[in-house]
């Protein structure tokens, strides 16, 4: 299905119901975030009813952009919701299979009326193109492009509040306009998002620029503990739960971002982010800025993603974890 006939479809779809259930992956990134809130308020702004629900919460430098309650799996107020009527259509943003959106995707079924149809809204190359109108295209920088595309194809004039959370999505996923995925397109959605409100200062101030102290000195640690492999070809920096609190007591640490520094080291094609996640299970970023596919690599352990950033979860002891993924690298590393 080409791009046009998808937006067409999911118009007429929309046309002859109310009550849409909007959702991302697990473990939300900015795009995932901007996308869906942006997508509940194009969708409520022709007077649907749109709902958001999310396996996890949405980390604390993206909360600016809520501007009315996202729902977990479990919220009484969302249940509530779902025995007044089910929802009558899904739609997955910026997930390449349902899975991805984790506690969700098990319980979509009891919240849907009998075949709601599903949409899929995504830019991964991966998406295993899911779902009764799919609106992929791995060509783009992020989720939010398609969903600003469908704004504009449903005729819809932006709000400030919408353009904010679209802009926050695009700026997060092409790396501040800095990732080789920054596109044409990219830059065109940046400027008419722009023009209809966003303020770029605003976003990034809010994004990058307000982590506590502590971040920083977690940061000098996992930094003085990188090992460099092959010649300098590939970093690997890595985080323990010990590590984390010792910065961290009381709060999980939003990690986004740190895997970026292993492709910011002079020589280095590849880079590897190891975070463990609870004893024996870590999950692994991955970064390319070279011609490797780093997608490949995840994919071997389960995972997924894009050439030039993807991720995957190993279970395992650290060293034994660190030595697969690395042995996995050299055997992608021409
Ligand atoms: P991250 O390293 O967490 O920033 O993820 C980079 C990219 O890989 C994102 O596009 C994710 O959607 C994808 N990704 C990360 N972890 C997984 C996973 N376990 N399975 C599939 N895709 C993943
Ligand atoms: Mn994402
Ligand atoms: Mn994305």
């Amino acid at each position: 299905m080409i791009l046009s006939e998808a937006l067409g479809s999911f118009r007429s779809v929309l046309d002859g119901l109310e009550r849409v259930l909007i959702t991302t992956h697990v473990n939300p990134d900015g795009d995932a975030v901007g996308s869906v809130l942006a997508l509940r308020g194009i969708l409520r702004s022709l007077g649907k009813q749109a709902e958001i629900v999310l396996d996890d919460e949405i980390p604390v430098k993206y909360r600016f952009l809520i501007d009315d309650p996202v729902y977990r799996v479990d919220d009484r107020e969302f249940l509530d919701m779902v025995t007044d009527g089910g929802f009558e259509m899904a739609v997955y943003v910026d997930a390449s299979e349902p899975e991805r959106a984790g506690a969700v995707s098990q319980h979509l079924d009891e919240w849907m009326v009998d075949g709601a149809p599903v949409a899929n809204i995504d830019h991964h190359i991966s998406n295993t193109g899911f779902g009764d109108i799919v609106i992929v295209d791995g060509e783009r920088a992020s989720a939010a492009e398609l969903v600003l595309d469908l704004s504009q194809f449903l005729g819809i004039e932006l709000t400030p509040p919408v353009a904010n959370q679209l802009f926050a999505a695009v700026l997060t996923d092409t790396g501040r306009f800095q990732f080789s995925n920054t596109s044409p397109e990219s830059l065109q959605a940046a400027g008419s998002l722009v023009a209809a409100g966003a303020v770029p200062s605003l976003v990034t101030e809010r994004i990058y620029f307000q982590r506590p102290a502590a971040f920083y000195q977690l940061l000098g640690s996992i930094f003085s503990d990188l090992e460099m492999h092959y010649d300098g070809r590939l970093c690997v920096m890595t985080m323990s739960i010990d590590q984390a609190r010792q910065f961290f007591p009381t709060e999980s640490v939003d990690t986004e971002g740190i895997v970026d520094f292993t492709v910011q080291i002079d020589g280095t094609d590849l880079g590897a982010f190891v975070r463990q996640m609870e004893t024996g299970v870590y999950r692994v970023s991955l970064r390319s800025r070279g011609d490797v596919d780093v997608r490949a690599i995840a994919e071997a352990f389960g995972g997924g993603g894009h050439a030039k950033a993807a991720g995957c979860r190993i279970e395992g002891k650290v060293d034994e974890v660190k030595e697969r993924v690395v042995a996995e690298i050299g055997r992608h590393l021409g």
